[in-house]
């Protein structure tokens, strides 16, 4: 049996930060990750790290670094049985969504993860998250990766990756995935719940990579003024909005609201309709205030998040042309994303 290899990718953030001689924070050094980590030299497994350059904090961390993590997974796809990626916790659930969806026919784990604290503090949650990480990338049956999809482990817990929100900007519990239970747990041992994962296809990877960043995100609030509606109803460029509304997708019934949107909607802008909720899903007429939304033709994104949405709208929008065939392979399951 040949011997199972990791690819670790390290794109910035918190987890990768050591303590130099003078004791200040410095980035970490993959190449040397053996000495840094000794207890990796327990997994037998081959590990070969690389970075980014220069590190991104990961507030700022754009679509074309989502293309360069699923160019690298590409270009390496056959040396490795699975991948890591460090990453900043702030934007990790964009990451993991929009790899679900750049990362076609991905038959191998991708498992993101981070921590609160540097690697170098003596309290840090980044070494428990890194080697769990690393075992749970590594983890087979029958010769097949046991989580073959982008994941986020995080404090004990493997995730669904484009289920993902971060809620908590300080805890080591610091996300949730309010409508998709757990894939994985870590405890005394490494508990797999196979009848939440994806099944590999065995087909050729495949990636998605013409992003168009024609999307936008609104988030509607009590006492929200027309003209601020107009106004990014107005962006140039806009092909597409996420409406993130109230409940089970309800929004106001004003006029000026409901006839913005249809004007829009008629001009050619798509507008799907995410909850604000963590979790519960989308349900457009179960109330009058959502039934005009239906009317009007916005499209329910049921109980996807927003980071899904929108991403996968990025995607979508940079390979399809007609509204017809974007709503279509919008509301389709790529990748667990949504409900059925
Ligand atoms: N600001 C940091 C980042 O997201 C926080 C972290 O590493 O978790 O890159």
């Amino acid at each position: 049996m040949a011997q199972t290899s990791i690819l670790i990718i390290y794109t910035g953030g918190t987890i990768g930060m050591v303590k130099n001689e003078k004791g200040s924070l410095v980035p970490f050094n993959f190449a040397q990750i053996y000495q840094q980590i000794p207890e990796l030299q327990k997994l037998h497994y081959r590990i070969e790290a690389i970075s980014f350059d220069p590190l991104i904090d990961s507030s700022d961390i754009m679509p074309e670094q989502w293309v360069e993590m699923a160019h690298i997974i590409q270009n390496r796809y056959e040396d490795f049985d699975g991948y890591v990626i460090l990453h900043g916790s702030d934007t990790m659930s964009y990451t993991a969504s929009a790899l679900s969806f750049i990362l076609g026919n991905l038959n191998k784990p991708v498992i993101i993860t981070g921590s609160q604290l540097p690697l170098g503090e003596l309290r840090t949650d980044g070494r428990e998250n890194f080697i769990n990480a690393i075992e749970i990338a590594a983890a087979k049956e029958d010769e097949t990766p046991l989580v073959p999809e982008v994941c986020i482990y995080f404090e004990n817990k493997l995730f669904r990756g484009n289920r993902t929100y971060k809620y908590n900007a300080e805890n080591f519990k610091a996300f949730v995935s309010g409508n998709y239970p757990l894939l994985a747990e870590s405890g005394v041992y490494l508990k797999f719940y196979k009848e939440n994962i994806l099944k590999p296809n065995f087909k050729k990877l495949k990636l998605h990579t013409q992003l168009d960043t024609g999307v936008g995100i609104i988030k509607i609030f009590p006492g929200m003024q027309a003209s601020f509606i107009h106004s990014i109803l107005a962006t140039k460029g806009l092909r597409a909005l996420v409406l993130e509304s109230f409940g089970s997708g309800n929004a106001f019934s004003k006029d000026w609201f409901i006839d913005g949107l249809q004007t829009a909607i008629q001009k050619g802008l798509i507008i799907v309709n995410v909850t604000q909720c963590i979790g519960g899903s989308v349900e457009m007429g179960k109330y009058e205030t959502s039934r005009r939304l239906l009317e009007i033709g916005v499209v329910s994104a049921k109980d996807m998040t927003t980071a899904s949405a929108l991403t996968k709208l990025m995607v979508i929008l940079g390979e399809e042309k007609h509204n017809k065939d974007i709503i279509a392979s919008f509301t389709r399951p790529w990748a667990g994303e949504i409900s059925e």
